[in-house]
């Protein structure tokens, strides 16, 4: 079903259908930046995001935001690396984390989860007779 909201690119009223909640217009906007950005880093593999968003008038948020939704992938070897690791600040070419760390980070996610389930059960038993007020209050 189809529901009328607000763009967030530019705030008018469309019938929304699915995905990212933005206009008609500005879909097909963003689509033309994306495929010039792409044009453009294939003509100048060496071009910094900076120097991307001067000569094609798009803004550097916007294409930092195609590379973090990994539908850009910066090409070449390593001359335009833009993004940078978010948990170990190594150079990447597109999402959000490089390699080491996305698999770090999916076993934290399933060791996490797995402690979790062990550690919840005995917790709300010890919270339920009141020893953990108890231990608070002892400290103090
Ligand atoms: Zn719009
Ligand atoms: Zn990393």
């Amino acid at each position: 079903m189809s529901v009328p909201r607000n763009c967030i690119r530019c705030g008018k009223v469309f019938t929304y259908v699915y995905g990212l909640p933005i206009c008609n217009d500005c879909r097909k906007q963003d689509e033309e930046d994306f495929k010039r950005v792409k044009e453009y880093l294939y003509d100048n593999p060496g071009a910094s995001m900076s120097q991307v968003a001067s000569d094609l008038g798009i803004s550097v948020k916007k294409i930092k935001n195609f590379l973090r939704e990994g539908r850009l992938e910066i090409v070449g070897d390593g001359a335009n690396m833009f993004l940078e690791c978010e948990r170990c600040g190594k150079s990447i070419k597109s999402g959000l984390y490089c390699e080491e760390c996305e698999r770090a980070l999916k076993e934290d996610l399933t060791k996490t989860a797995s402690e979790l389930k062990k550690e919840l059960n005995p917790k709300d038993d010890w919270y339920k007779d009141g020893k953990m007020r108890y231990l608070y209050r002892d400290k103090k």
